[in-house]
């Protein structure tokens, strides 16, 4: 498996496999093209492999151009094709082959054809290294076809994935993620812990509260509770390689999980990096963090109100609640910019009564 930005790739056809299509597709054009001096028109940048292989075993006289197009944007066919970079030479009364990494709506190809329309070609044939009979939605003849492949995004052998794994050698096809997995963010009393019992319900997530694992294991008094203790009285983080090491076996208690809400984690740069690291492990990662957004002071009124019921001494005297602010602000807070480098980050208003709040909540999870 390997990993490109977000996502990760499993392996799909081999380099021996992909040489074997490409050595047949050349067969084929050799003998079609023996008395002709075809052009190999190449659709960059993902045929440049594939052209440069056919090219190369084509016996005959021939000529090379190229053109730009694109249409995809991450793992998405856009539609619209748009044009980088058009025809260089006429191509007047040339025996044309079109040379594209991969067939798949149709969209550029269709675009090609427009193009050579206007230039009174002699013939014009298309040959592809991949096509996707399942996802081709035009009429065209697709003349020479190295492989047909089912509807999944693939990168290698030229093609990519927002510019990365052109130059892997096999082929390798996404994988999908199985998981939905969520970090509910915001200061102590936003509410994260109220929203995620209904969260945990709608989207069949399990719902790991660091807090409240530290609190049952006080309870207990296991090891764990009796090392946590200290901190959580005084409103100071536990240590980093306690926090991540329980966080990890909360996880793996849950191997047929749909995905978690992670409630109170992470919180500080270490804990994120360690998450995102362990989750890739799996093949996995964040969808997103969603943040209750909540003025200070109505928070410190909030958890005051909650310590006279709550029983959590951090609840309970303002100084330590105040500190708990104070770590957010410093150790936590950074974390929104952890995310929106990785378009992670969504920030919602956490004032409003339970249901509205859940509703906003739901809106950005239904769009991850
Ligand atoms: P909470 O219930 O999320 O407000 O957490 C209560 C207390 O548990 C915090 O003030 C910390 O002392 C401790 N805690 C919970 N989650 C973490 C974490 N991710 N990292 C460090 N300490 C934590």
């Amino acid at each position: 498996m390997i990993q490109l930005q977000d996502l990760f790739f499993q392996k799909f056809i081999s380099k021996a496999e992909v040489k074997g299509a490409v050595n047949d597709v050349s067969l084929k054009i050799n003998k079609d093209y023996k008395e002709k001096s075809p052009v190999f028109l190449i659709v960059l940048n993902g045929a440049f492999f594939f052209g440069a292989d056919i090219i190369k075993k084509f016996d005959g006289t021939c000529e090379m151009s190229f053109v730009k197009v694109t249409s995809y944007e991450g793992t998405e066919s856009k539609g619209a094709v748009s044009t980088v970079m058009g025809l260089d030479t006429t191509l007047k009364n040339r025996d044309v082959i079109i040379v594209e990494d991969i067939v798949d709506s149709g969209n550029t190809i269709e675009a090609i054809l427009k193009m050579l329309k206007q230039e009174q070609v002699k013939s014009c044939k298309i040959a592809t290294m991949f096509y996707k009979p399942l996802a081709f939605k035009k009429n065209y003849l697709i003349d020479y076809v190295g492989m047909e492949i089912e509807n999944d995004f693939i990168v290698g052998y030229g093609l990519d994935y927002n510019e990365l794994g052109r130059n892997l050698s096999g082929i390798y096809k996404l994988k999908p993620r199985k998981m939905k997995n969520i970090v509910l963010f915001g200061p102590p009393g936003a509410g994260k812990g109220t929203q995620a019992e209904y969260l945990k319900l709608k989207y069949n997530l399990v719902h790991i509260s660091t807090g409240d694992v530290f609190r049952y294991n006080i309870k207990n008094e296991t090891e764990l509770g009796i090392l946590a203790k200290s901190y959580m009285d005084n409103g100071d983080l536990v240590p980093d390689e306690v926090t991540i090491e329980m966080l990890k076996a909360e996880v793996e208690k849950n191997n047929d999980a749909q995905g978690f809400i992670f409630d109170g984690f992470p919180r500080t740069h270490s804990q994120a990096s360690a998450l995102d690291s362990f989750l890739a492990e799996k093949g996995e990662g964040i969808n997103g963090m969603i943040a209750l957004e909540v003025d200070e002071n109505l928070l410190v009124e909030r958890l005051l109100k909650r310590g006279e019921t709550s029983g959590r001494a951090d609840d309970q005297d303002e100084s330590k609640i105040r500190n708990r602010f104070n770590e957010y602000k410093t150790k936590t807070a950074v974390l929104k910019v952890y995310y929106e480098d990785q378009n992670k980050y969504f920030g919602i208003q956490g004032v409003g009564s339970i249901e509205e709040v859940t509703e906003r909540l739901c809106k950005v999870i239904d769009n991850l």
